[in-house]
């Protein structure tokens, strides 16, 4: 996946590198009071929340002997070429110069997302200077101080909302993305293992092994797809309390990055909480979902075992009830090789889009068989269905008066989708929608 680029532009002078180095984390550029001084290094990557970026400092982007002017404009040319977000620098203690005003009218005319900072407010008694800015024309100035590292958090906030879609980027991408998520030990990396046959993870015994996020693209029948794997959420040491966060944070960025999420379950130590709140995460993002039951050779099978297993699952993952449920295991690899058709399929139905004519039929038999409720001496109207998204599957059925669509009836015509169209693997969502 891309990573989003951000540009720092803005006149000489007004702590672009300064702020550049505070992001990056490095002193990796030289800031000495000179304007236009050269810096070493103009582009790097940074990180906020666990939001990895990449971040350019126009102002080192060499012209020449340019005349200002010329130089600001080509060096925000380069910004609004480049990046998806633009931090437009100025000097809080100085106010708004001409310089500013030039530089401003080049960004009007991009349609890239400007955000306002307003360095060298060292102190919060000049929190007021910032008010003059909102005159450029870029809404709310954010305050901050390069020197000081104040207010960077506000203004990273702001710049990580412009970020672009990534999902909806990928929209016509067919490359199958899934990741396998679940507690420590439960698996995870084993059967990244096992599913790519070759040694490229490092299947550890000790739980302490930390390792970053790795995607790995491969091709299976024809097939794309990349298995983000997220194993390297383990606790370690004294850092153990920060490594959780981490852990959470990234088994989500890695769930938002996915089509197909498979939530392991050790067969051995059973269901625990903490199982059912990393699966809820992927039913609420909207994924297709695999129950994946490891370490099945653990277990003593008999004809009845797995039935007991499933229904034990069933129970405490209702609302995973549209999930496939895989027993394997990663170590002897038994019934390893049914996990990605299931994928495949999962991912199918996930973006499955089906014709407007044929779920109307299925409606309107639906209706028939069981006629939509009176509620409060109102009867609900259900005058036709469409799709209107995938990924996943987005109904909406206009209705006479939305407030009568009860749960369970609602409830009642997504089975009666499901029975008809297949949509094993993945949620849908249904919404009622006025119509008079
Ligand atoms: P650039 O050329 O626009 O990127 O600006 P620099 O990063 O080179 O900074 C210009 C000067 O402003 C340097 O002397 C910095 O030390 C100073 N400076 C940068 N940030 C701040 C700040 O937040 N407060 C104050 N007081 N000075 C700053
Ligand atoms: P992760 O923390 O989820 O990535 O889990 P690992 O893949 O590192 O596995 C944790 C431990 O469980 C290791 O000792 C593995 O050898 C073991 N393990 C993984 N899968 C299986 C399995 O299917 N059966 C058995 N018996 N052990 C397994």
């Amino acid at each position: 996946m891309r990573k989003s680029v951000v540009a720092i532009v803005g006149r000489p002078n007004v702590g672009k590198s300064t702020i550049f180095n505070r992001l990056v984390g490095e002193r990796i550029s030289i800031v000495e009071d000179v304007p236009g001084v050269t810096r070493d290094r103009i582009y790097s990557s940074a990180e906020w929340l666990h939001t990895t970026f990449n971040l350019i400092d126009t102002g080192g982007i060499e012209i020449g002997d340019e005349p200002l002017l010329v130089q600001m404009r080509q060096q925000a040319e380069v910004a609004v070429d480049e990046a998806d977000v633009i931090i437009f620098m100025v000097n809080g203690r100085e106010g708004i110069t001409g310089a500013d005003e030039e530089v401003a009218k080049l960004l009007y005319k991009s349609n890239k997302p400007v955000v306002l900072a307003v360095n060298k407010v060292d102190n919060p008694d000049m929190r007021e200077s910032v008010y003059e800015f909102y005159s450029l024309g870029f809404g709310e100035p954010f305050p901050i101080s390069g020197t000081h590292g104040l207010g960077l958090g506000d203004l990273l906030d702001e710049v990580i909302k412009h970020f672009p879609d990534q999902e909806m980027e990928e929209a016509d991408d067919d490359t199958i993305h899934f990741s396998l998520i679940g507690r420590p030990n439960v698996g995870k990396s084993s059967l990244v293992n096992a599913l790519l046959n070759q040694e490229r993870v490092i299947v550890s015994d000790i739980a302490g092994t930390t390792r970053d996020a790795v995607d790995t693209p491969f091709t299976k029948d024809d097939r794309d797809f990349v298995i983000i794997d997220t194993a390297g959420m383990r606790k370690r040491g004294k850092i153990y309390e920060s490594t959780e966060k981490y852990s959470i944070l990234r088994a989500l960025k890695a769930i938002e990055r996915s089509d197909v999420v498979l939530t392991l379950i050790d067969a051995e130590t059973g269901i625990i909480e903490q199982d059912k709140k990393i699966a809820g995460y992927a039913h609420q993002a909207g994924k297709a979902v695999i129950i994946v039951v490891n370490k099945w050779d653990k277990i003593e099978t008999t004809e009845k075992s797995m039935k007991e297993f499933e229904e034990k699952i069933r129970a405490h993952f209702q609302f995973l009830d549209y999930a496939p449920i895989v027993f394997l295991s990663a170590k002897t690899k038994k019934r390893t090789h049914t996990l990605l058709p299931k994928v495949l399929e999962a991912s199918e139905n996930h973006s499955k889009r089906v014709e407007t004519s044929v779920l109307n039929d299925v409606i309107m038999d639906a209706l028939a068989m069981n006629p939509a409720p009176t509620l409060k001496g109102q009867k609900l109207k259900v005058l036709y269905a469409t799709q209107v998204a995938v990924k996943p599957p987005t109904f909406v059925v206009f209705v006479n008066d939305p407030e009568l669509m009860h749960f369970s009836y609602e409830r009642f015509l997504e089975n009666r989708i499901r029975e008809a169209f297949g949509f094993e693997g993945t949620p849908i969502k249904i919404f009622a929608r006025r119509r008079a």
